[in-house]
């Protein structure tokens, strides 16, 4: 037996954790490393009534295979609330229960490994080589076949990054931070579904009473997750499909136009936050506490014992929107953005790119390394954004992507993953056109 794995998996989140469930049946051989002892979701931002922006049957299988062992359904009935969850009529679950089933999941596969870092990812020909420090050591592993999905990493302004510290900090970590804000001024930057998330649990008292909140966000508005039918058409494999035909700078276009598709608030969230302004306001006599700035973009913040943040006011635009902010505890909810995981750095020059240096994928996924001409696969996951379109940092596909990584693996259909959709004409096919004319 060859002493070579067919695949190494670098992380075990959902999208990875998504390919090892597809490869239960060990027909290829397998082994996913995870760096952290512990499987946990997001933990920093596992906050007190977090809601699920996707539906729990777009899980690690059941779009591509209903009824293999790692189904969210196969974790209720194990966990034996199959009923109760049917008759408790949840649209979407917490995601402290999704984290669980996660865990659950990576559990059941004794191909994900936990503890174990992937330090470095060599090349070494014809297979990679990775190092491997897990809870026996350091281990040299090879693999013919690599799948990256390390996750991405904070997004801080460049500015603000010399004032990061305990009482400025990336939401991320808040619920690991525990922040003290009793008594202080809080600044939540950031109007998407994150910083919506901290401004409820501020001002639940969630880490005390704050003296005030001041929640900016660069958008004309606090603006509503779009995740109406028609729009969730942009979240199936038939539109990635279609998004894989258009230019590079179509694909931008698009991407940008489709923002609020995956970045806005949940509409359940955007109410609970209305009413908790009303019941402030208007039955609590709490008028100050909440102060809600849309329109501005923070553009420079700095510290003379409290933070002094400057914002530009979109809507008077120019000098006349210069507007100042104080605070005692800044709270970036500025998001994540795409990052290949450190060990890759061995193999980052010889990626191929585009011209804006962004990795070229394949329909599979698969990058190639400048110079090789083996049949070797280099899987990212998560980062193609700009040539898969706004679903691949989402989990709506994690299971369809998967199967693509699966059956490019083993170069057959293992998953009839076609799910074709009936009703939109996104683009006239090429022959059709072509009929048309002639
Ligand atoms: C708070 C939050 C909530 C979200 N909710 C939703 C939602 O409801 N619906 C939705 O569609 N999307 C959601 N997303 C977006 C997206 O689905 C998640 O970010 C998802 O976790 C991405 O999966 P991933 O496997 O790529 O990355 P991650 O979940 O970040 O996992 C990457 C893993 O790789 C490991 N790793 C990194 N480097 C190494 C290494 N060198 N060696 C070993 N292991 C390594 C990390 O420890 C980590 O566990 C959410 C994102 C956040 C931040």
């Amino acid at each position: 037996m060859s002493n070579i794995l067919d695949l190494a998996g670098i992380g075990a989140g959902p999208f990875n954790l998504a390919v090892a469930a597809l490869m239960w049946d060990k027909s290829l051989t397998h082994r996913f490393f995870e760096a952290k002892a512990e499987f946990s979701w997001h933990p920093g931002l596992m906050l007190p009534g977090a809601m699920m922006q996707t539906s729990y049957l777009k899980d690690l299988v059941t779009p591509v295979d209903p009824t293999n062992p790692c189904s969210f359904l196969a974790y209720l009935v194990e966990k034996q609330r199959f009923y109760d969850f049917l008759n408790a009529e949840q649209r979407t679950v917490s995601r402290r229960e999704f984290a669980d089933y996660l865990g659950w999941a990576a559990k059941r596969l004794d191909s994900v490994e936990m503890g174990s870092r992937v330090q470095s990812v060599v090349d070494k020909g014809s297979y990679f080589e990775l190092d491997i420090h897990g809870p026996k050591g350091q281990e040299l592993v090879k693999a013919k076949n690599i799948c990256v999905a390390g996750g991405k990493k904070p997004h801080i302004p460049e500015f603000c990054r010399p004032q990061l510290s305990g009482s400025c900090f990336h939401a991320l970590e808040i619920a690991l931070r525990n922040p003290d804000v009793h008594g202080k001024r809080v600044a939540v930057i950031g109007g998407g579904q994150t910083g919506a998330e901290v401004v409820i649990n501020l001002l639940n008292k969630q880490w005390g009473k704050p003296e005030q909140v001041t929640w900016v966000s660069r958008r004309s508005n606090y603006l509503p997750l779009d995740e109406t039918p028609f729009t969730n058409d942009w979240f199936t494999p038939a539109y990635v499909d279609v998004f894989r035909q258009l230019s590079q700078p179509r694909k931008e276009q698009v991407v940008a136009e489709q923002k609020l598709a995956s970045d806005g608030i949940s509409p359940d969230t955007l109410k609970e936050l209305y009413q908790l302004f009303y019941r402030l306001v208007h039955l609590e006599g709490d008028r100050d506490r909440m102060v809600l700035m849309p329109n501005r973009e923070m553009v420079d913040i700095s510290n003379y014992g409290a933070y002094r943040i400057q914002l530009q006011n979109h809507l008077l635009g120019g000098a006349d929107g210069q507007e100042w902010l104080d605070a005692d505890i800044v709270i970036l909810c500025t998001g994540l953005s795409e990052a290949l995981p450190p060990c890759i750095a061995p193999l980052q020059d010889r990626i191929v790119r585009d011209e804006e240096g962004r990795l070229l994928l394949n329909d599979a996924f698969s990058a190639q390394l400048k110079g090789d001409d083996s049949d070797r696969r280099l899987y990212f996951l998560g980062t193609g954004r700009f040539s898969h379109g706004i679903a691949e940092p989402q989990l709506s596909l994690s299971a369809w992507r998967a199967a693509r990584v699966v059956n490019d693996l083993h170069r057959e259909t293992v998953y009839n993953n076609q799910q074709p959709n009936h009703y939109m004409n996104w683009i006239t096919p090429k022959k059709a056109k072509e009929a048309a004319v002639a």
